[in-house]
């Protein structure tokens, strides 16, 4: 049986869909990733290789108050980044809920800027 493997905008963990979930799955549909719950909507389902996904956003469970919430890229883009402790940058966002400030951060080592070393 074939299986789609895709991977995940947010965390680069590998998805798999067999052909029996994909049979399920119609577009509009929404998939959620095991690792870091980001929520992706289906927006092609073919057949083969022809499968398209849409980032969502990510549900992230607030430490403060224990709700989860919806980080989506619109939300990212206006959150202010920062660094982190150990150097890492992390955005702030927070909470609906209980307004805590909750510092994110995604692993996306093929965007990042190579570090030269002078
Ligand atoms: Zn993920
Ligand atoms: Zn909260």
């Amino acid at each position: 049986m074939a299986t789609l493997e895709i991977e995940c905008p947010v965390c680069a963990e590998v998805l798999e869909l067999s052909d029996a979930d994909r049979a399920e799955l119609k577009v509009g549909d929404v998939i959620v990733c095991d690792s870091c719950n980001a929520e992706m909507e289906i927006t092609r389902n073919g057949g083969g290789e022809d499968f398209e996904l849409e980032l969502l956003g990510i549900l992230t469970l607030c430490p403060n108050c224990n709700e989860e919430f919806e980080v989506t890229e619109d939300v990212l883009a206006a959150a202010p980044t920062v660094q982190a402790t150990d150097g890492s940058e992390v955005s702030l966002v927070s909470c609906p809920h209980c307004q805590a400030s909750i510092e994110l951060e995604f692993e996306d080592e093929e965007d990042r800027p190579a570090l030269s070393s002078q």
